[in-house]
């Protein structure tokens, strides 16, 4: 299909239209060029269903991972990922995680990058990370004081949801819409499919 992504177009499709959970580990492994294990399998997963095939994803995290050679990328990581494809062992068709998921399993301790950064980052770090991914797209410092409160009384995928309608303001969309008809935030790969949609 003429859909068909490719490890080359990560970086853009991240930038445009990624959740700030796997905009933060893309920018993580950009930054680090490696990813712990939760981060490999939230992000691995994501990109998964996101469309990337397996080929392709082998060709973005050997790329993704340059500071390690072949041999040790063949025999750490080729395996792992394949076996999240359904490639090896028992074959089984893992799905991505959802954000219930993602807030409530696996806690992130020091030096760990994945995780949903409305629940597990400091609020000074939260505000700091949105502004820095999303203000290219609309979101400003005078949003941040709906979003913090949000985000306090523990509403994580409501403050997500908040900013995905202010960065799509552009495309059209308005408070209260969510990522259609009033629909807030439960997965990463849907809010993902809805930002790309509304490009179209
Ligand atoms: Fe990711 Fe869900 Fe958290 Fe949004 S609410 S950052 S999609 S885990």
């Amino acid at each position: 299909a003429g859909d068909a992504l490719t490890a080359d177009m990560i970086d853009e499709m991240a930038y445009k239209h990624f959740p700030a959970c796997m905009r933060n580990l893309h920018m993580c492994l950009r930054r680090d060029k490696h990813l712990k294990h939760f981060g490999r399998l939230q992000y691995g997963l994501f990109l998964k269903v996101l469309g990337l095939s397996i080929d392709e994803a082998l060709v973005f995290w050997r790329k993704a991972f340059s500071k390690i050679q072949d041999d040790k990328f063949n025999k750490e990581y080729r395996y792992n990922i394949r076996h999240s494809y359904g490639l090896e062992g028992k074959r089984a068709n893992y799905a991505a995680k959802s954000c219930q998921q993602i807030l409530m399993s696996d806690q992130p301790g020091p030096g760990d990058s994945h995780g949903c950064p409305y629940r597990h980052f400091s609020a000074d770090n939260l505000q700091s990370a949105l502004l820095t991914m999303y203000g290219e797209h609309g979101l400003t410092s005078a949003d941040m004081p709906e979003i913090m409160a949000t985000v306090k009384a523990g509403h994580y995928h409501v403050a997500c949801t908040r900013v995905f309608e202010i960065t799509h303001a552009r495309q059209g969309v308005k408070k209260g819409e969510g990522v259609g008809g009033g629909e807030s935030v439960t997965h990463p790969n849907q809010y993902a499919a809805r930002s790309r949609e509304l490009e179209k």
